[in-house]
């Protein structure tokens, strides 16, 4: 292997260089075996608190079953993009079979929910037209208001009268105009007042978007979502949701309005120049609604509930401060970002994977670290895990 660097790229090295000495720079974690709620790192076993495996799926007998049958009977690629070659019968079902689980018209499935958000928005706007958009909304959304070329306007995270104060000033734009939130943010575990939002997008006459990623699987009956969990059913017009998270394969997926989709079909870029998912992802997330819409399914989200519940309480009991999450994404607030991370290594060291979130992933001052259950977590292993944060946190001051 050639070890010299060619000149061209040297700005590159000196990047990574710089990240390494303002302590910036990440090394992967890698991962032996399966993901699971207990799993082994770097060579370590330790508890997992920091995957998005809500339920446990990535594992589950039944999904494994339908990727291996579904590659026995059908291969292991689609050999096309989906509106050339490559849309398979169960590329159909699976897209019906989310548009009833959601309680909508229609859906289009792409290859994940980061391309969802960035085909979606940039399909339906263009340079005419206005984004309203929280400033916590997922970088998917952000990267696909600037594909649209659309004027980006951004409000408070959650902040209600803020997004008003935009509404008001811009109530005489002549283009389109598209309000969109995450249903669930992913750094600090809140869930978007979406019935204010929904009225104000009703108020001045707004697209109305929600990219429920963290919430499919998690919040609703069976997982249905922020949007069933908030009673806004018939109020927001373009659902997105990922199969990366709680449905434990990958992909993202849009629903709404038969006229939404049939244009994503004609127009969204992944889905015309980017390959369709191979028969065994497609069998997993048919095997994965089905399971949500079934009492087991029911089971593994109050199992989450119950575990999210329980981890919470023990946590605010033993001091730490766990911000405003509602969710199973429960954050430990630590102000500091190197001792978050100092906190999140020496975690490691005894047997707990968690992770640490500094600037820029949050805003400065704010560091903390990011735990998410599941429902496949043991009392016991969620026992042992508190008992780790309680010492390490005591010897590093943070309680
Ligand atoms: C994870 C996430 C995505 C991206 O989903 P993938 O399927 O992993 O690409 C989009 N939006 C939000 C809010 C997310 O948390």
């Amino acid at each position: 292997m050639s070890t010299t660097r060619r000149p061209q790229l040297q700005y590159l090295h000196e990047a990574i260089e710089d990240l390494k000495t303002r302590h910036l720079y990440f090394r992967l974690k890698v991962l032996e075996g399966e993901q699971k709620s207990v799993a082994n790192y770097d060579g370590k076993e330790v508890i997992n608190l920091s995957s998005n495996n809500y339920l446990g799926l990535t594992t589950h007998p039944k999904l494994r079953r339908a990727a291996i049958d579904a590659t026995r009977k059908f291969g292991v690629g689609s050999g096309a993009v989906r509106t050339i070659a490559g849309t398979m019968k169960m590329h159909m079902d699976l897209e019906e079979q989310i548009a009833r689980f959601k309680q909508v018209e229609a859906c289009v499935v792409f290859q994940s929910g980061f391309v969802a958000n960035a085909g979606t928005v940039s399909a339906i706007l263009g340079k005419e037209d206005l984004i309203i958009s929280d400033e916590l909304n997922h970088a998917s959304i952000i990267d696909g208001a600037r594909l649209s070329k659309a004027t980006i306007k951004v409000f408070k995270h959650k902040d209600i009268a803020d997004c008003e104060r935009i509404l008001k000033e811009t109530e005489n734009w002549n283009g389109k105009k598209l309000l969109i939130t995450d249903g669930v943010f992913s750094m600090d575990g809140g869930i978007a007042n979406l019935p204010a939002l929904c009225d104000l997008a009703e108020r001045y006459n707004c697209i109305m978007m929600v990219d429920d990623a963290h919430a499919s699987g998690v919040l609703g009956s069976r997982g249905r979502g922020t949007i069933d969990h908030l009673g806004c059913h018939g109020r927001v017009d373009i659902q997105v949701g990922t199969l990366s998270k709680a449905i434990g394969s990958i992909g993202g997926y849009v629903c709404g309005s038969r006229d939404l989709i049939e244009f994503l079909y004609q127009r969204a870029r992944p889905f015309l120049f980017s390959t369709s998912h191979p028969p065994s992802v497609t069998a997993t997330c048919q095997a994965a609604f089905a399971l949500l819409d079934s009492a087991a399914g029911d089971r593994l989200v109050k199992k989450l509930w119950s575990n999210t519940k329980f981890f919470k309480r023990q946590l605010k009991k033993l001091g730490f401060n766990t911000g405003k999450s509602e969710t199973p994404i429960t954050p430990i607030m630590v102000g500091d970002a190197e001792k978050a991370f100092q906190f999140s290594r020496e975690l490691f060291s005894e047997g707990l994977f968690v992770v640490a979130l500094g600037f820029p992933t949050v805003p400065e001052g704010k560091a903390r670290l990011r735990t998410i259950v599941t429902a496949t977590h043991k009392r016991s292993d969620l026992e042992r895990a508190l008992e780790i944060i309680e010492r390490v946190g005591k010897r590093l001051a943070i309680v």
